[in-house]
């Protein structure tokens, strides 16, 4: 399998694509909003950045890339989920990767309508310690017990950011400065695009699959 690099507008179903990819191919899954979240639980500044729905710096997030990628497992490979946002994080990522020896990687974009965003964003439910994403507005995606974590029995959390006011933030970040990434992989030929519109992903997933083994 290939090592995957997702790009998407915010609420797409990464992190769900993620756990799937973990769960059937032993991926090592490094989330920068996951590691951002850890992180922001004892950093304010973090926390407040996160909140707003706005960007943390592309300073913050190389050093966390930088020391990410040189701890990584080189018996598995690797999704990164989160990570390129903007063009300087990309031109650093692809400088890392290749000095790491990682040439073997996919851009997957992750194509869904944007009026489909915002519902998935405020039915969104985590859990805190373990990460799993459920949607208490979804009925293939809600947990069994309501508010509880199916994996280790924690309750549930809506993030921060998960509201209509920093969901406009993110999404018009994205359209600023994730958007045209899509050209910038286009270019390299290392693009491809899946399609998850639906509640019932079975068909994203093939997708998905598809485009990492070829
Ligand atoms: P996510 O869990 O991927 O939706 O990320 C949640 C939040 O973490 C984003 O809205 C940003 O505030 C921050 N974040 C995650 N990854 C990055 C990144 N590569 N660059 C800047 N900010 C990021």
């Amino acid at each position: 399998m290939r090592n995957v690099i997702f790009l998407s507008p915010p609420g797409a179903g990464k992190g769900t694509m993620s756990e799937y990819l973990v769960k059937e191919f032993n991926y090592e899954h490094i989330s920068t909003g996951n590691m951002l979240r850890e992180k922001a639980k004892v950093d304010e500044s973090i926390a407040a950045v996160m909140k707003s729905g706005a960007l943390v710096s592309d300073d913050v997030m190389i050093s966390l890339l930088k020391e990410t990628l040189s701890n990584l497992d080189k018996n598995k490979p690797f999704i990164l989920d989160g990570l390129p946002r903007t063009l300087h994080q990309a031109e650093v990522l692809d400088i890392i990767l290749n000095d790491l020896g990682k040439r073997d990687y996919v851009v997957v974009y992750i194509d869904v309508d944007q009026n489909i965003l915002l519902d998935r964003v405020i039915g969104r439910r985590v859990c805190p310690r373990c990460h799993k994403t459920y949607n208490c507005r979804v009925v293939e995606f809600m947990p069994k017990e309501e508010n509880i974590c199916d994996l280790c029995g924690q309750e549930l959390m809506t993030r921060t950011d998960d509201n209509e006011e920093s969901f406009t933030v993110r999404y018009q970040n994205y359209l600023d400065s994730t958007h045209p990434l899509l050209e910038y992989y286009k270019n390299l030929n290392r693009l491809k695009t899946i399609n998850n519109n639906s509640n019932n992903q079975n068909d994203a997933l093939l997708d998905l699959v598809g485009v990492i083994s070829d």
